[in-house]
């Protein structure tokens, strides 16, 4: 018993203690029920079926992924005015990042979750809000602007000139979220061709789609990185493919199990496994954490427990997240010159553990 108390401290010591770098976590996905409560007060909304904070996102009853969608409408539905970008924007950094380690995100906002929103709003509160985390605890943060695959074509094309218009340093690319079953990503080739003659860096969500989607991805949309992208290893071929251009994947451990993505919701990451066993450039996050009952250390901690990884390959996956973020290189080398720096004294402490010695 004492063996394997001793094991699990062992493993707290290390995915608490473990840099992480966060590109696949969601602005509205990462807001409290607590915060989601003090805001529809605020605007004078109720929530439907008078849920409170203990009940709103009670992620075993997701029956699907529109189910889960309805919780995200509700929370970005009362994240209004500046001041409350800035809060959520605030918190998911803090509390929700630079106490799990995590130095540099790169945030999914999307602003079609927030009905009537003028984007000029959300973007002034949500880099109040990074500034803020920053001064206040060293995070680093940048943005990706979603479009919503639910949505039209159209809407999508309009919303990458709207980011457009609006140039801020900030937003380094676009992404494409929400229900792939409903957008298929071919759908939206010409809001990612515009993207990217403006110079935005390119990502999307495969998560339930099937391996060809992945191309989709690279070749029409020009994306540079996948979120999700499980399905890539049923097809050898578009497989050795992405070893090869060592093509990033941002996966969401938790979250995708709830929802039967990357394994068979019985916590075994099998996806996730098979995609690093094939040398694919896996990252790990946390994609929408209060709503999936996950934080960034938890993310870690469900891989360690399931595959039996330790700091080498955790820190691996760290590694990979450095090199798949959209920095230019200069802060790149910054970053990856933190994140070794703390993995390395992170091992020199594991080897000083008395208990491995006996
Ligand atoms: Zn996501």
């Amino acid at each position: 018993m004492a063996t394997i108390d001793r094991a699990a401290d062992r493993t707290e010591r290390v995915v608490a203690g473990l840099p992480k770098v966060s590109l696949h976590c969601h602005l509205i996905g990462s807001v409290e029920a607590t915060t989601v409560v003090d805001l529809a007060r605020k605007h004078g909304v109720v929530i439907e079926g008078g849920r409170t904070a203990e009940d709103l996102f009670d992620h075993d009853s997701y029956e699907d992924l529109d189910e889960f969608l309805r919780v995200l409408d509700v929370a970005g539905s009362v994240i209004r005015d500046a001041d409350d970008f800035h809060r959520v924007a605030y918190e998911s950094l803090t509390a929700g990042g630079a106490a799990h380690n995590v130095l540099y995100r790169e945030i999914f906002l999307s602003p079609p979750g927030h009905p009537g929103v003028p984007y000029r709003t959300i973007l002034d509160g949500v880099r109040a809000g990074m500034r803020d985390a920053e001064a206040d605890t060293g995070i680093r943060s940048n943005l990706i602007v979603g479009l919503n695959r639910n949505g039209s074509a159209q809407a999508a094309y309009e919303l990458v000139e709207t980011v457009i218009e609006n140039r801020a340093d900030e937003v380094l690319g676009i992404g494409l979220d929400y229900s792939e079953a409903i957008g298929p990503p071919e759908r939206f080739w010409k809001a990612f061709r515009r993207a990217g003659e403006a110079g935005l860096n390119r990502t999307a969500h495969s998560e339930s789609g099937p391996p060809h989607h992945i191309e989709t991805l690279l070749d029409l949309l020009g994306c540079t990185r996948v979120d999700h992208g499980y399905h890539v290893v049923d097809d050898p071929a578009i497989t050795r493919r992405c070893v090869e251009e060592r093509i990033p994947f941002t996966c969401t451990p938790v979250s995708s199990d709830i929802g039967r993505y990357s394994g068979s919701g019985d916590g075994t990451h099998l996806r996730i496994k098979q995609m690093v066993d094939a040398g694919l450039m896996v990252t790990i996050d946390s994609d929408d954490p209060p709503m999936f009952g996950t934080d960034p250390t938890n993310d870690f901690r469900a891989l360690a427990n399931a595959l039996g990884y330790g700091l080498d390959e955790l820190s691996a996956l760290t590694a990979n997240a450095v090199e798949a973020t959209w920095l230019d290189e200069t802060d790149r080398a910054a970053l990856r010159r933190r994140a070794r720096a703390m993995t390395a004294a992170l091992a020199e402490e594991e080897e000083e553990t008395p208990w491995r010695k006996s």
